[in-house]
């Protein structure tokens, strides 16, 4: 037995399935966890010393790389002067600054210190200023596991005609809570047509993975955004654009910006902080004007804005922002899915592979998926065997296939190599 199991034994006595976060967990492709005790770069190390090519990043914060010395840096000498105050300072000011600078439809930001909270905060407010509870969410989008998001649609296509038939997704969440949230399928325009016709004055606000990645990688077409944000703007309604995966991932203004779409109001996370517990939603003036202490929507945080998280998210902004940062994680994360591709298709094994800026998706399948239900009908048993394949080599891929996967800017050719050699031997063995 190595550190890991006995690490994961111990864990499981203490802590409920030995995580804390179910995903870390490895329930899907089974196996053990692996602990981490150090990270460097492209690279961390498990409890057993053994070296692993990271591909989650921590599921995106780590755009520049593990344990980045400007950034150790900067959360030290922040450290130095205090952890948390409780009143504001001037770093959560210049990082406010930096966020409305860096995605033009924000104009105002509240810093927050998960992206659950985040979503949550941005539902209130919509909710609020809009007075209206319904609220519309589509199928495999994951925002947090605030009571409301967490719901999908009952079963099949039209179900949301029938709200009360919308079945919450965890136990715990009351179906009188889940009836007012309506899902609806990504991708499918008649469908929100449909429901816009019907109760559009009622909705008080959308919220999307305007690229989603938490179903794997599945990107929207136009006609679906700019639907999207036709309706909403006709209707009166609240269109958030969830970003906290997407946002200084995808590009420096996050998917919006890719995609010409001005959302009313935007969640970010993940990268924002750089790996310390921050995030934040923002938007309109209008909207966010709000918020208390100047409106009636409350919300509030002992730790948000946290000086040390501040420190660390601002450094991280600042090396997203050099140049050519971009264009160099786009590259590299487009030259990985060649690789794996062209790999797969030398074993004859179906494969699709799709990216953007610092993320991306590979399917068992012979074409990328543009819906949860086509992503569910990928080939989950070989994904699997993969995923030990390339573990066993030492290339940590997400734990399941319905995830997308991270590069960071550490991830040189060199590195990229590897993981597709690794790749080659696995295909091969498939
Ligand atoms: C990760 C994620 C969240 C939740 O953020 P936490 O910090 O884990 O609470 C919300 N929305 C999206 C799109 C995410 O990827």
């Amino acid at each position: 037995m190595g550190q890991n199991d006995i690490l994961f034994e111990r864990a499981q006595i203490t802590i409920p399935g030995g995580v804390n976060s179910p995903v870390r967990a490895f329930r899907q492709v089974g196996g053990t966890p692996r602990f981490v005790a150090k990270a460097k770069g492209p690279y961390f190390w498990d409890a057993d010393g053994k070296r692993y090519i990271d591909l989650i990043m921590s599921w995106g914060p780590m755009i520049a790389g593990h344990a980045h010395p400007e950034v150790i840096e900067a959360v030290q000498r922040a450290a130095e002067t205090g952890f948390s105050y409780g009143a504001p300072t001037e770093g959560e000011v210049e990082l406010a600054e930096r966020i409305c600078q860096l995605v033009p439809s924000i104009e105002q930001v509240r810093m927050v210190s998960s992206g659950t909270e985040a979503t949550m905060s941005a539902l209130r407010l919509a909710r609020g200023y809009t007075g209206r509870d319904l609220i519309i969410k589509f199928e495999g989008c994951y925002h947090g596991h605030a009571d409301s998001l967490l719901v999908k649609a009952g079963s099949g296509l039209l179900t949301f005609a029938d709200s009360t038939q919308n079945a919450p997704s965890s136990g715990g969440v009351p179906h009188d809570l889940v009836k007012h949230t309506l899902v609806l399928p990504y991708n499918d325009v008649a469908a929100l047509q449909e429901v816009f016709d019907r109760q559009g004055d009622q909705i008080g606000a959308v919220i999307i993975e305007p690229i989603a990645g938490n179903m794997n990688l599945i990107k929207p077409s136009q006609l679906f955004l700019s639907t999207l944000r036709q309706l909403t703007s006709q209707y009166g309604s609240v269109l958030i654009y969830d970003e906290v995966m997407t946002g200084f991932r995808v590009a420096l203004g996050g998917a919006q910006s890719l995609q010409g779409i001005t959302p009313d109001l935007t969640c970010l996370g993940k990268v924002m902080g750089g790996g310390m517990p921050m995030a934040a939603f923002g938007g309109k003036k209008e909207i966010m004007s709000k918020l208390a202490p100047l409106g009636n929507v409350y919300q509030a945080g002992t730790l948000s804005g946290n000086p040390v998280a501040v420190a660390a998210g601002l450094k991280n902004l600042e090396i997203i922002c050099r140049e050519g940062f971009f264009e160099c994680l786009t590259g590299q994360t487009e030259k990985l899915m060649t690789g794996l591709k062209q790999a797969a298709d030398a074993s004859g094994i179906p494969f699709a592979v799709d990216s953007i800026g610092g993320m991306f998706g590979f399917y068992f399948a012979s074409q990328v998926p543009t819906s949860f239900e086509e992503v569910t009908k990928t080939d989950i048993e070989a994904f699997k065997k993969f995923f030990h394949l390339m573990l066993d080599q030492g290339v940590y891929l997400a734990p399941s296939a319905y995830e997308a996967g991270f590069t960071s800017i550490a991830h040189d050719n060199a590195v990229l190599d590897e993981i597709i050699g690794a790749a080659q031997s696995s295909f091969k063995r498939l």
